[in-house]
């Protein structure tokens, strides 16, 4: 067996107990390490799956590994490396579980606005503005402009919501955070309240989809909706648009992410 056959196995059964795999791990001193950390990957991604909820923290643990990696020496580096990209693959996976739990369940927007906070709480906390490079950067991706300034945001990203992607996010308000969804093509009939023990908002209609204002309890969100509607210029594809980046995140399954990674 070659170190080419040996990897293509490896990686379609990681766990594999197949004696001809083994004799060549045995042996071959660069298909070793490849097998070790191949396998290391598949058994945190199987545990991980059998949790519904992330890991609490797993955004700063994937920042930091990827800090560690432009310093230290060769091998810290090379383990950086090798747990950045693991808990990138994990990262690419969950998103699909997320999504097959969204669809199974058949959310409601409110909920699935909710469920988005919570998932992504730690962006709550980010207190430094985004550069107007970085707003431009996530708008442009749906082909929208702005028009109008949006004020301080602290966090700016584009993400998968039920079945497209959208623009979150997160600005300082009175009582805390306030978090802002843009979703092209998720329309509504009319204002639709957001309730929980923490946040409360609304998702105003616009006419290429739906914003969602949330913030902490006694926030004064009024008429925010409409401001941030007229802020930004959508084109008139802008669901399309939004489905299509939506399906390409799909199609990166785990395994397409870590032979991307090498
Ligand atoms: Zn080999
Ligand atoms: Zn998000």
């Amino acid at each position: 067996m070659n170190c080419l056959d040996f990897r293509r196995r490896l990686l379609a059964d990681p766990l594999s107990n197949d004696e001809e795999l083994l004799a060549h791990e045995e042996t071959c001193p660069d298909c070793a390490p490849f097998a070790r950390e191949t396998r290391a990957q598949e058994i945190a991604l199987r545990n991980l799956l059998q949790e519904i909820t992330p890991p609490e923290g797993l955004a700063e643990r994937i920042q930091l590994a990827a800090r560690y990696e432009h310093r230290g020496e060769s091998k810290r580096r090379w383990w950086y490396a090798a747990a950045a990209s693991m808990l990138l693959t994990i990262g690419v996976s969950l998103f699909s579980v997320w999504h097959t739990i969204d669809e199974r369940s058949d959310l409601t927007l409110a909920q699935s606005v909710l469920n988005h906070i919570d998932d992504e709480s730690n962006h709550l906390r980010e207190a430094r503005p985004v550069s107007n490079g970085r707003l431009k950067f996530v708008f442009d991706r749906f082909d929208a402009e702005l028009a109008g300034d949006l004020g301080q945001v602290n966090f700016a990203a584009e993400c998968p919501m039920r079945q497209r992607t959208g623009v979150h996010l997160v600005m300082p308000g009175k009582m805390g955070p306030i978090t802002v969804f843009f979703m092209p093509g998720e329309d509504t009939d009319g204002v639709l309240p957001i309730v929980s023990d923490r946040f409360q908002g609304e998702i105003t209609p616009t006419a290429w989809g739906s914003i969602a204002v949330v913030g902490e309890n006694g926030e004064q969100l009024d008429g925010m909706g409409e401001a941030l509607a007229d802020a930004v210029r959508w084109p008139a594809n802008a669901g399309e648009l939004a489905s299509a980046l939506f399906e390409r995140r799909l199609s990166l399954g785990p395994r397409v992410a870590q032979q991307q990674d090498r």
